[in-house]
């Protein structure tokens, strides 16, 4: 029997990134928490600290395929989230976000449930509008190396809408910006993670172009903290709404204080830019702000030093 004081929620990519967070603080909380992972970036050693837990359960399993468990709330996370990741079986990308969607959203359906979507900033391509607003309706390329991501997460975000105007469906939409810190895959080519393992291995920083473009980088805690603050809106709020840092670097920039954090000897290297990168990225976070009374906390620097310390771990420096 389920005890009707704990709520039993779902989320989909609970053993990646930002899922392993997710799933920590919800179990924090005092909730019932079922990760359901395929393994395909994620990794057990994400939620190893989590096993043996009464509340968790993780169940291996790809969402293009239907599931049937009985829970409270979903947070559909479920896809890879780096170029290099996404790009290396790009049909099954496309596959996650839309068939994945669909059967997330049925299941929602049929339990009458509340569903959070794990979107992105990549929604708006190479912006043309800056700061990106929730209401600027991006600039993607629909057929480059980026599309099976960019307009899959932009097909699931029609889903989502579709799902709740034609069965008043209650879904909560977040558009997520750069999120760095613990756990970030240690060769997903991310900026982050590649700057903080080549100054730690004292390698070349690999800067790709002239490094003047920008990024606006979030630390995880703040990002999971902005997740459960919009699962827990009145059913009004759907979003989509921007959760991200709007403090603009460039990524020389970053280069720069990486090698000051790590007190590394690296040098930095110019490479070239890869197709579709964008210029710049910064959030406005205006409704954010106003409707989760949320905004991020953690400095650039502090986050950084988190950062370091878990690769130095992993590692083993
Ligand atoms: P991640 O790759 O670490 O996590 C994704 C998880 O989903 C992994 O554990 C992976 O194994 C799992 N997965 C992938 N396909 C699946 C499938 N078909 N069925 C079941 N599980 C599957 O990435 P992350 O950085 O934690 O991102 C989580 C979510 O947040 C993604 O949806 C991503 O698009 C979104 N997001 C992340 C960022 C960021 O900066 N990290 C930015 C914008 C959006
Ligand atoms: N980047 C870089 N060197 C690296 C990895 C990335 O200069 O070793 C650049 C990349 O070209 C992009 C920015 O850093 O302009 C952020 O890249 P990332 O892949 O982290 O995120 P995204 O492009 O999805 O925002």
């Amino acid at each position: 029997m389920k005890n009707p004081l704990r709520k039993r929620i779902l989320v989909t990519g609970g053993a990646g990134f930002l899922g392993s967070h997710l799933c920590e603080r919800l179990l924090n909380e005092g909730n019932d928490v079922i990760c359901v992972d395929n393994f395909y970036t994620g990794d057990k050693s994400n939620i190893k600290h989590l096993i043996g837990n009464p509340y968790f359960e993780v169940i291996r399993h790809d969402i293009c395929f239907p599931l049937y468990v009985e829970v409270d709330e979903i947070y559909n996370l479920a896809c890879p989230a780096s170029p290099i990741h996404y790009q290396f079986d790009p049909v099954q990308t496309t596959k996650t976000s839309v068939h994945g969607s669909i059967n997330m959203l049925g299941l929602a359906k049929r339990l009458r449930i509340k569903i959070f979507q794990a979107s992105t900033s990549e929604v708006y391509g190479d912006p043309t509008e800056h700061p990106q607003r929730e209401t600027y309706w991006g600039n993607v390329n629909p057929i480059g190396l980026r599309a099976c991501y960019d307009e899959g997460k932009r097909c699931a975000e029609t889903l989502f809408f579709d799902y709740h105007r034609q069965h008043r469906l209650n879904i909560k939409v977040a558009r997520i910006f750069n999120t760095y810190g613990p756990r970030m895959h240690p060769n997903d080519g991310r900026v982050v993670s590649n700057f903080i393992i080549q100054a730690l291995k004292g390698e070349d920083i690999t800067v790709y172009g002239d490094g003047m473009q920008t990024r606006s980088f979030c630390y995880v805690d703040d990002m999971i903290e902005g997740f459960i603050r919009l699962m827990n809106t009145p059913d009004e709020i759907t979003g989509p709404i921007n959760l991200g840092n709007p403090t603009e670097f460039t990524i020389l920039d970053l280069a720069r204080l990486t090698i000051e954090l790590t007190g590394s000897r690296s040098k930095i290297v110019f490479h070239p830019l890869p197709k579709d990168d964008p210029r710049q990225r910064r959030p406005d976070i205006s409704l954010a702000k106003e409707i989760l009374g949320w905004q991020p906390k953690v400095p650039l620097k502090d986050g950084l030093v988190e950062t370091i310390s878990y690769f130095k771990q992993l590692l083993k420096l």
